[in-house]
């Protein structure tokens, strides 16, 4: 079994297509919410997953670009895009958008999608001192979650911890790393983010999940995009500026 783990799309079509072109066949795509919010194309992303045969959790961009929450904690820019979307989903969209479920969602033996963290939707996961409780309490071996915007692994075997970010090889074209993921160690598995990765690599993030009887193993992928389009698809929709500038730096 194969799975696409894509996370924080926030309305980046350009960065979507990209991945969803570069992926390997895959069977199915767990998708870990912030499908819109800061970018300009929340209706074409939003058709795309419609069309997908995937699993979906909630971010929290979904619940404010919806209506389900106020913008509440959101700096001006994020609140002024929040505003923007809402206005700008189709009705059908909308619906859609508001009917993603809540995390934790498990996905298939041992493994659960989360935005956030398997403990909270909301909580960030940035550091090894925020991944120490939900790796001792969370009910699965792997947790695949979102929202910090950062690609790595944090694990977990009895008093062995680590934290690993994926290393690229510096040959042209090299843009994976894998980690296999061992019997009785727990891991909290972040793809990155497809649509505004914020650990100063510019290109879409996004990760492969594989597994047979005899093992599982975690990919991670970066893949180029049409940066300069999706930035004019933003300036053109009147949204803040920083969020076309902060794209070519991936911070
Ligand atoms: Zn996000």
């Amino acid at each position: 079994m194969r799975a696409l783990v894509i996370s924080d799309i926030h309305g980046n079509v350009h960065a979507l297509d990209a991945v969803l072109a570069a992926a390997p066949a895959h069977d199915v795509v767990w998708n870990l919410g912030d499908v819109v919010g800061y970018g300009a194309r929340p209706n074409e992303v939003v058709d795309r997953l419609r069309a997908l045969t995937a699993r979906h959790v909630r971010g929290n961009h979904d619940r404010v670009c919806c209506g389900l929450t106020p913008p509440q904690g959101f700096n001006p820019v994020a609140a002024a895009a929040a505003v923007w979307t809402k206005e700008t989903l189709t009705d059908e969209n909308r619906t859609w958008v508001r009917a993603m479920p809540k995390g934790p969602v498990e996905v298939a033996t041992n493994v659960l999608c989360a935005h956030g963290s398997p403990l909270h939707e909301d909580h960030y996961i940035v550091s090894m001192r925020d991944a120490w409780a939900p790796l001792q309490r969370m009910e699965a071996g792997v947790t695949l979650f979102g929202h910090t915007h950062v690609q790595g692994n944090f694990s977990m075997l009895v008093n062995d911890w680590e934290e690993e970010r994926p290393r690229y090889g510096r040959k042209e074209g090299e843009v994976s790393a894998r980690i296999e993921l061992t019997r009785g160690t727990r891991h909290l598995i972040n793809p990155g983010s497809v649509g505004q990765p914020r650990d100063a690599d510019w290109r879409a993030a996004f990760a492969i999940y594989e597994e047979d009887e005899s093992q599982a193993s975690v990919t991670f992928h970066r893949t180029p995009y049409d940066v300069a389009a999706a930035q004019a698809a933003i300036r053109e929709a009147g949204l803040p500026e920083r969020l076309a500038a902060r794209l070519s730096s991936g911070k």
